[in-house]
């Protein structure tokens, strides 16, 4: 052992201060809060969710309409068409238009021009949601209380432009916080060319949903872990039942759907099952893709007349769908 004469002193010389030592804990302590605030605000902005507003949904919906009814085939139709390409681009480079034909089985000698448009959110996620809506107008008002007025086009506020005005503004959202999965928004055109009783003459009338079966057709590998169709969704008095076809094939859609509109309180999706609705879902639920109907049911009185007019819907309706879609969406990983 050496001796201790040599040994150094207990204190070197480079000792700090009394005063410099009280500064440096201060500046330690200063760290440890700012790298405190940081990780809670970290969390907060992790957990928290984009504001979908209604008011943005519903001057959407008046866009649509001010082009008029957007019946294939019209100078209104490409307009919304060209709209919601210029739109959609706004928010995602991934946008493209599906154009389809079909020949109208009434009128062997027409041919429909349809096109589906897809707007692409986190290309390379594997795990896909795709939201929907048709984006076309029914060319025959003909359930209108004046039958002079059956040849007239509706105008489609409600059934057409709601359920494509709540997606135009998701997308909005999707452009400034990405979701935790890839979100696929998809505008299928010809939903609403459709007879009523085509099931029974399907050689002589024509079906609803034209628009998706093609989507369907020309996308045979597209399958998304599950979607949302929205069909009528802006009504004032918006009134909501769970879908019976997507009761009976998109259960764990709807258990989403109504979890969220519960944790709201918004009464205006209803506890109960509602009527089957013929809708641009069932192409995917015979391909067991769970896709769950959002529409009204009963239909309002309005329902294929003259008058489905924006009028009829508001941006409380538009913005409680709208709230739903989002914690929905972005609770999902
Ligand atoms: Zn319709």
């Amino acid at each position: 052992m050496a001796s201790g004469k040599n040994r150094k002193p207990l204190k070197s010389s480079k000792a700090v201060p009394a005063d410099k030592k009280s500064k440096i804990r201060l500046l330690y302590i200063a760290g440890i809060v700012i790298f405190a605030a940081a990780a809670v605000l970290f969390f907060l902005l992790k957990g928290s969710k984009p504001d979908f507003s209604g008011t943005n949904a519903y001057n959407d919906l008046v866009k649509q309409c001010s082009f008029g009814p957007r019946v294939p085939g019209t100078e209104a139709h490409k307009k919304a068409r060209e709209f919601f390409v210029e739109r959609l681009k706004k928010y995602t480079d991934l946008v493209s238009e599906e154009h389809f034909t079909y020949r109208d089985k009434k009128d062997t000698s027409k041919i429909w021009e349809g096109y589906n448009i897809i707007a692409s959110f986190n290309k390379d996620n594997t795990k896909r949601i795709m939201l929907c809506a048709h984006w076309d107008s029914r060319p025959w008002a003909d359930n209108d209380p004046d039958p002079s007025k059956h040849n007239q086009p509706v105008m489609g506020a409600n059934d057409g432009a709601s359920g494509v005005a709540v997606l135009l503004e998701m997308a909005r959202l999707f452009s400034i916080q990405k979701p935790d999965v890839g979100v696929d928004i998809v505008l299928f055109d010809l939903e609403d060319i459709g007879d009523e009783n085509a099931d029974e003459y399907p050689d002589k009338l024509n079906p609803f949903a034209i628009g998706a079966d093609k989507f369907s057709e020309m996308n045979p590998n597209y399958q998304p872990a599950w979607g949302i169709l929205l069909d009528m969704v802006g009504d004032k008095e918006l009134e909501i039942p769970k879908e019976a076809n997507s009761v009976a094939r998109a259960g764990s859609v709807l258990d989403k759907v109504w979890k969220a509109a519960e944790k709201f309180g918004y009464k205006e999706f209803k506890n109960e099952t509602g009527g089957g609705v013929g809708d641009d879902h069932i192409v995917f639920l015979k391909r067991y893709i769970p896709v769950a109907d959002l529409v009204q049911s009963p239909f309002p009185e309005y329902w294929h007349t003259t008058h489905d007019t924006p009028d009829k819907c508001s941006s409380q309706s538009l913005e409680k769908v709208g709230k739903v879609l989002v914690e929905v969406v972005y609770n999902e990983k």
